[in-house]
């Protein structure tokens, strides 16, 4: 996925807003102002509003503070200790002006207060206000995710969303793949060409790997200088060879020329690509390493080529 596509997937249409309050006349009221600009969704108790979050993800709840059993102090405190809701604003609607109470809501993590009776125009003003900082808070965690340079996932979104894909194909029994490839000569290319010219290479091979690599939950990422890895979850070694091969073709397609490559006239990679079939006490790193002792042995072997191996553990390993 490419910065463009992604950050259209993260500017909200139109923002998700949760109602939580344990009378049923409040919500009415709140709900009637804000239905025809907003996705509005409804919680009578605090166990309901954190489920709430966890299953719809808003962009903001309005959150009463009196209410039994969990209060909204403690329904707030809950989202921020979870990193899956820690980014929701949160705003608490309270009775009646208490600086005590404002200021542990504030410390808290909420963003707002809004007290009863509400004001309309002032209440659409600030949820208003709080969806607009959201979603430019949203953009700037999703650019910090994206190399500047090609616009494909850098190492850090990389370095998140491995462990997500071990943990989903451990718990499936699905073998997970990754794909590591380094351009041929690419400091030879810099040195006869220069660095701009070195910059739009990287930029064209990061396109045509992503072209290649298309499903939603393959990641394709620049992992350091010229080099970019792949992740494809549920994927077996024969499917990952393959897919490194069709990309490891189709850079030699592009005939970027290079000169002073002793492989080809034109720009060349070579791929390392490994299979495991993760368990969660197996570290990550031996999947890498795998991959990275493929991409040498590639290299050894004259380049622009793909090898693989899969990475035996003791639970694939009968006895
Ligand atoms: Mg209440």
């Amino acid at each position: 996925m490419f910065i463009d596509e992604y950050i259209s997937g993260v500017a909200p249409v139109r923002g998700k807003i949760l109602l939580v309050d344990d009378q049923v006349v409040n919500i009415k009221i709140l709900h009637q102002l804000l239905q025809n600009d907003y996705d509005i969704y409804m919680a009578r108790d605090g166990h309901q509003a954190i489920d709430m979050c966890k299953k719809v993800n808003p962009d903001l709840v309005l959150l009463d503070i009196e209410m039994p059993i969990l209060n909204g102090f403690d329904v707030c405190a809950h989202l921020k200790k979870d990193a899956t809701t820690r980014d929701i604003a949160v705003i608490f609607i309270s009775g009646h002006f208490d600086e005590d109470k404002e200021v542990k809501g504030f410390t808290l993590g909420a963003v707002d207060f809004i007290h009863k009776p509400i004001n309309p125009i002032i209440t659409k003003a600030r949820i208003k206000n709080q969806l607009t900082l959201k979603s430019q808070s949203d953009l700037l965690r999703s650019i910090a995710l994206f190399d500047g340079l090609t616009g494909v996932a850098n190492r850090r979104k990389f370095e998140q969303t491995l462990p997500v894909s071990w943990l989903q194909c451990s718990r499936e029994q699905q073998p997970l793949t990754i794909i590591l490839l380094d351009i041929d000569f690419f400091k030879l290319f810099n040195d006869t060409y220069g660095h701009t010219e070195g910059d739009t290479c990287l930029k064209r091979v990061a396109q045509q790997i992503q072209d290649t690599v298309n499903r939603p939950y393959d990641l394709v990422a620049r992992f350091g200088g010229e080099e970019f890895i792949c992740i494809l979850p549920n994927t077996d070694l024969l499917g990952g060879t393959y897919v490194a091969q069709q990309i490891v073709d189709s850079i030699v397609s592009l005939k970027i020329t290079h000169e002073t490559s002793k492989v080809s006239q034109y720009v060349t990679l070579s791929a390392g690509v490994a299979t495991i079939v993760p368990a969660r006490h197996i570290s990550e790193k031996v999947l890498i390493e795998a991959a990275d002792k493929q991409l040498y042995l590639a290299k050894e072997r004259g380049r622009n080529r793909v090898l693989g191996a899969q990475v035996l553990t003791e639970d694939s390993v009968p006895s």
